[in-house]
């Protein structure tokens, strides 16, 4: 099923071998890319050393395990024997060896939560560690630093009542400004799970519930309040004793990055080409789902390939560039739209590009870093975009040019190999005509000789050329996407010209 020649990858410009988030990659051996691991742990060999048996690790017992050619490192609770997998991490061992018999959890954390290591260690697995060593246990009321006054009090709760037809579910996030981007509901068999995030922290309602509900729901929300109803309608018209039973997280308020994250199944309900090999793929969300993907912020696409759990991010763009931008654009919420590009050798998008009309994929909670408010306050917005590097710029286009009231200028900087491959060129060039906020200057790095716009790589000159406020004093930022060292030579370059780590924001995993 899969186009993944064994020695030819993971190519040389593949992402396998290059950093994201900033970390130095290092290239892998011939025959050491994904593909080969999830071969090697198909394989039957024994990984762990242990012949199939799980055993309970102490603290003593996992120091032990410190070197290459032994080494065992503890993952919310579960302990590896990564030694098989050295050679295959992306990160290179020298990363891996950083929590050699520790516990590495933090670690793993800050650099890919979002990777499915169960699934891929799954084979490495040695044991449970007989005392967990995690530091904080999930549930515990952490600090409140949302609201910045003592936890209990302002600690979200929840409450339930029912008509004949209908259950509801009231948050009282005790937070003004709730809005729909912060509220993610799913329903699904019985089972409920209401998020809602507040800053860096997320309140939970997880229930297995007493009776079915059907599967359409409406989510209400009273943003000056903030309070939060989930309306599910019953399945059958009788009184519940009960809402349900509490899950593992329920009603518990904690740190984000202390969930694991969660994802629902989505339907694909079309695929349109873009250009020559990137693709707009479109994904209708269940009706038992609440979710709204957040301006600048990620999914993560996670499929089963060749029996291994694969997780890739992708930015949600719009179906289009609305042209017209004096209202804010509708969505109906229920489509997630994303511009792909194919790589003939990508193990993800050769998948995903397998996949049919009517199939379902997982698509994960939204993450990200950007926060809206960085653009609300700009004058002149640049976006750097380096080929699909333009996705995180599209919602970002929408909002600043429908939202921002004290926006001057717009500029995309478009980076691309050839004019075949600029993405929503017509596009661009009709809001550009349209809108005189809005400017686009598209760079090529391999025109062909009828190329008669900019040519070049990201450089000083180049940004120098293009980034400039319109304004001495102006309030500037400056968006930068694309490969991982494209965007952190420009963060450089740009730093290099005079702008503040504050009027840069840099999109990265
Ligand atoms: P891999 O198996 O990782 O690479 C295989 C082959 O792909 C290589 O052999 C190489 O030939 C080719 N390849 C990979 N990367 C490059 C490159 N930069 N230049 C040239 N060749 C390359 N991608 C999107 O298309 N749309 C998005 O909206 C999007 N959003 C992202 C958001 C975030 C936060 C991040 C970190 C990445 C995003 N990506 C996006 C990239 C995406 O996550 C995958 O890395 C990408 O789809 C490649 O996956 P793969 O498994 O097919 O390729
Ligand atoms: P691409 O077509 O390979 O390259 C686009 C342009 O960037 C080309 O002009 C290319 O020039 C240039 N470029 C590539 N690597 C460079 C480097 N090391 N230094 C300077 N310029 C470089 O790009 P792509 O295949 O679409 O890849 C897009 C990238 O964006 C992927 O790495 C993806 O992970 C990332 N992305 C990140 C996010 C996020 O939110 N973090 C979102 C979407 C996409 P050359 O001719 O020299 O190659």
């Amino acid at each position: 099923m899969l186009n993944v020649p064994p020695q030819a990858f993971p190519a040389p410009s593949s992402q396998q071998r290059v950093a994201a988030g900033g970390r130095a990659k290092v290239p892998l051996k011939p025959g050491r890319s994904l593909m080969d691991w999830i071969r090697l742990t198909k394989s039957g060999q024994d990984l762990t050393g242990l012949k199939g048996r799980l055993i309970e690790v102490t603290e003593d017992e996992l120091a032990k395990h410190n070197k290459k050619e032994d080494c065992w490192i503890c993952i919310r609770g579960l302990v590896y024997n990564v030694t098989p997998y050295m050679e295959y991490h992306p990160g290179g061992e020298d990363e891996l060896m950083k929590a050699a018999g520790t516990d590495g959890t933090d670690l793993f954390d800050q650099v890919h939560r979002w990777v499915n290591y169960e699934s891929m260690l799954k084979e490495c697995l040695v044991g449970r560690m007989a005392v967990k060593p995690i530091a904080a246990p999930k549930g515990m009321l952490p600090e409140n630093k949302v609201l910045g006054a003592s936890a209990k009090d302002l600690t979200p709760s929840y409450d339930w009542f029912q008509t004949d037809n209908l259950v509801t579910i009231v948050i009282y996030t005790k937070q003004k400004d709730m809005n729909a981007e912060l509220v993610i509901v799913d329903c699904q068999d019985k089972r409920l799970r209401g998020e809602i995030v507040m800053g860096d922290h997320s309140y939970l309602v997880e229930i297995d519930l007493d009776h079915a509900v059907q599967e359409d729901m409406a989510v209400n929300i009273a943003e000056k309040v903030g309070k939060v109803e989930i309306v599910l309608k019953k399945k059958d018209n009788i009184h519940w004793k009960m809402l349900g039973q509490s899950l593992k997280s329920h009603n518990a308020f904690i740190k984000r990055t202390d969930r694991g994250l969660f994802y629902r199944k989505c339907k694909l309900v079309s695929k349109k080409e873009v250009t020559h090999d990137t693709k707009l793929f479109c994904l209708v969300l269940p009706k038992s789902t609440h979710l709204r993907v957040p301006t600048g912020q990620h999914v993560y696409l996670k499929q089963n390939i060749a029996g291994t759990e694969v997780v890739k991010p992708y930015t949600p763009v719009l179906p289009f560039l609305p042209l017209d931008f004096k209202e804010p654009s509708h969505h109906d919420g229920a489509h997630i739209y994303l511009m792909i590009k194919i790589y003939s050798c990508g193990l993800f998008t050769q998948a995903l590009d397998h996949l049919q009309i009517g199939d379902y994929i997982s698509v994960s909670n939204p993450e990200g870093n950007f926060k809206k408010s960085q653009v609300q306050t700009s004058e002149d917005l640049f976006l750097l975009a380096a080929g699909t590097g333009f996705t995180p710029m599209v919602k970002l286009l929408n909002f600043a040019l429908t939202e921002v009231s004290c926006l001057w200028a717009v500029k995309l900087i478009f980076f691309n190999k050839t004019e075949d491959d600029i993405l929503w060129r017509n596009q661009l060039e009709q809001l550009a005509l349209k809108d005189e906020r809005f400017e686009v200057q598209f760079i090529l790095s391999q025109p062909t000789k009828d190329w008669v716009g900019k040519q070049g790589k990201i450089s000083s000159s180049l940004l120098s050329e293009f980034v400039k406020r319109s304004r001495k004093d102006s309030k500037v930022l400056i968006c930068i996407c694309g490969p991982t060292p494209f965007t952190e030579q420009g963060v450089q370059y740009l730093k290099d010209l005079g702008y503040s780590q504050e009027e840069i924001h840099a999109f990265t995993a």
